[in-house]
């Protein structure tokens, strides 16, 4: 019998997750049934929000619960069918777990459309964290050409992509990363105009060099000390694209701050949160949108891949250390 391995949420983390937060359970394949497809997961994407569905925590998705599959999103291969959408050898997209196999009702993954990329594309730019990078900064930045877009975990997967669009949109695109490596790849491979390199740099300095107009958008993934300089730098009207605050996930404490809001009301700020699923109706027409400028070389990307679902745990960690540039996944 065709036996699956999956992490189990075991405990909820204070703090850093681990290897003692999970079971690392093998147990037998089921049978999809009328409705359903078995999916082998081929990869794995890890994301700042695996570690929010770990706790019980206000969130805009149930928490996972204890004892649950792992949640996380995939790309697999229909192994076998009972739904007339999806056959075998369909490769999907969805929430398939941290598992060798997933057994889901077909309605709640997607056939990977035919775009002409490869399909580490799709863990990437035209994949939810590119679309995370297209709404956010398209819709709520609304960014004018020639103003002034600054974007934080900026050599991530989703800050990438925000600072390519908004170069595509004539903008000048100030990034801020957390390695010189990063902020190299940023302005000489990826046409930022200025790469801040967070760690070494004085933040507020750098910031009143690269931003001598001031700052119109700032594409918020971070939050924190960055955070601050950036509102009090913010122009009249500006626009805050809220996409997630890194700095806080493995907070033990509820974080303080920001300490600069009464800027939002001197400078008449729009500061908006958005979860890419908002968009969902719009997922197509963003789709061709990014897989034309990936197959034109207007956006660039790198993947970041570990192998073997046993590294998920550890590798999970990286998005908090800046190991990863660009999209990390694991490759099952
Ligand atoms: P990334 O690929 O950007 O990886 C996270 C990066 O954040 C790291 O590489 C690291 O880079 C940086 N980072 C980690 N800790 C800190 C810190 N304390 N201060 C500054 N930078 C830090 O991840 P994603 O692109 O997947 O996600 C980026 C953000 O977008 C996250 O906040 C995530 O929650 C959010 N998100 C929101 C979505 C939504 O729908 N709202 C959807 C997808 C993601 P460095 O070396 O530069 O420090």
């Amino acid at each position: 019998m065709l036996q699956n391995k999956a992490y189990r949420l075991r405990t909820r983390p204070q703090g850093t997750s681990g290897h003692d937060h999970f079971e690392f359970v093998s147990e037998p394949v089921g049978k999809p049934r009328s409705g359903e497809v078995l999916v082998k997961v081929l990869y794995l994407s890890l994301d700042p929000t695996n570690r929010i569905w770990m706790s019980d925590i206000p969130q805009y998705m149930e928490p996972v619960k204890v004892g649950e599959v792992m949640r996380g999103l995939g790309i697999g291969r229909v192994e076998s069918s009972q739904s007339p959408s999806l056959k075998e050898g369909d490769l999907v997209s969805g929430l398939l777990g941290w598992q060798e196999y997933a057994i889901v009702d077909a309605r709640t993954v997607t056939k990977l459309p035919d775009l002409d990329v490869p399909v580490e594309a799709h863990m990437g730019p035209v994949g939810m964290t590119g679309l995370t990078a297209y709404f956010g900064l398209l819709e709520l930045g609304q960014p004018q050409a020639g103003e002034t877009v600054v974007v934080s975990a900026a050599a991530g997967a989703v800050g990438s992509i925000v600072g390519q669009i908004a170069k595509i949109k004539g903008c000048r695109v100030v990034g801020l990363a957390g390695s010189d490596d990063k902020c190299t790849w940023l302005t000489k491979e990826l046409g930022f105009d200025v790469a801040i390199n967070y760690k070494k740099e004085d933040v507020g300095a750098a910031l009143d060099k690269a931003c001598p107009k001031g700052i119109d958008v700032y594409f918020e993934n971070v939050g924190g000390q960055i955070l601050e300089e950036v509102l009090k730098r913010v122009n009249l009207f500006a626009r805050i694209p809220l996409c997630g605050l890194i700095s806080g996930y493995n907070a033990e404490r509820p974080v303080p701050g920001p300490y600069q809001f009464p800027q939002l009301l001197m400078k008449r700020v729009r500061l908006q949160g958005f979860i890419v699923f908002d968009f969902v109706q719009r997922f197509p027409e963003a789709v061709h949108q990014l897989a034309q400028w990936v197959r034109e070389g207007r956006i660039k990307y790198r993947s970041t891949i570990v192998k073997g679902l046993d590294k998920a745990p550890d590798a999970l960690n990286m998005l908090f250390t800046g190991d990863n540039t660009g999209k990390l996944f694991i490759e099952l």
